[in-house]
């Protein structure tokens, strides 16, 4: 580009400033919507605090709960007469230990949330984000008699994706089918990782919940629309700025046999697409 400013200088330099001046602009407008995309997914990710605390508040209470009872039981075990059952209590001390540990990595993770930062695209294993994302949405679901499937393509491991982020777009996800689950009888999660067409991996979240409301069905991934008499409606429409921030789409289907599937695409960076 600058051989061809040089010449065109000692051409008729008047011409080529329109030129130089438009390409900047460009540059600045594409750098301004790269600005823009990032500020607007820390908006959404600030502005999902709220859901977040109120889930961050359910989910601390469980580890807060079982340290509390342990701690009791040592105490009691300590006021009783006679010989200390020194293995008793020795067990509830560790138990409680480990559940300090858990409650520790709850708030890491939302720490992680909503740390600002660059969108940091890396190279990532996808069955373990899958699998770390899923423990933490998941939390309590197999105590509710929910089961979950995995279906993961083998073949598939690295994906192109800031961690953190898709994380939170498979863990809304999963809350969400938890959710739509609520008290209906058949209680199944499918979570599949597939190749399609496009040499994309698709990430999808079945569930046998309610199904989409058509109250929300046209306005499922925009801000603000909710079913719920707690809901935000946020969690859809980050998962879409996530998701195409990415390069990829995001979209729900009726499941068969009643409920819904979630499905969302990511580029992949295995081998047999390199070598392609
Ligand atoms: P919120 O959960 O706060 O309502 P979301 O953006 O995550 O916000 O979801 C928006 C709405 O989409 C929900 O209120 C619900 O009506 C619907 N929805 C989301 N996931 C499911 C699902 N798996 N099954 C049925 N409806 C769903």
């Amino acid at each position: 580009m600058e051989l061809s400013v040089g010449e065109a200088s000692s051409a008729g330099r008047r011409i080529f400033t329109g030129f130089i001046r438009d390409l900047t602009e460009q540059q600045r407008a594409e750098f301004k919507l790269q600005e823009l995309q990032s500020e607007l997914i820390h908006v959404a990710r600030v502005s999902a605090m709220g859901t977040m605390a109120s889930t961050l508040a359910h989910e601390l209470n469980q580890p807060l709960t079982a340290i509390a009872n342990y701690v009791f039981a040592a105490k009691d075990l300590l006021e009783r007469d006679g010989p200390q059952p020194l293995d008793m209590l020795s067990e509830a001390v560790g138990e409680a230990a480990k559940e300090a540990l858990r409650a520790g990595q709850i708030v890491r993770r939302l720490r992680d949330f909503v740390a600002r930062g660059e969108v940091e695209q890396r190279v990532e294993d996808l069955p373990k984000m899958i699998d770390e994302a899923a423990r933490l949405a998941l939390m309590g679901a197999n105590e509710r008699g929910i089961r979950t499937k995995f279906e993961i393509d083998p073949t598939i491991h690295r994906v192109i994706a800031d961690r953190v982020q898709i994380q939170q777009v498979i863990v809304n996800l999963l809350r969400n089918a938890v959710e739509a689950i609520g008290t209906r009888e058949v209680r199944e999660i499918v979570v599949r990782a597939a190749r399609d067409a496009q040499g994309m991996v698709r990430v999808s979240v079945a569930d046998t919940g309610c199904g989409i409301d058509p109250a929300v069905r046209e306005q499922l991934f925009e801000a603000f629309a909710s079913t719920k008499e707690q809901g935000m409606g946020l969690g859809l429409s980050i998962c879409r700025t996530i998701v195409e921030a990415h390069g990829g789409r995001i979209w729900a289907e009726p499941a068969s046999g009643g409920g819904t599937i979630f499905q969302f695409t990511i580029s992949s960076v295995d081998e047999a697409d390199i070598n392609e």
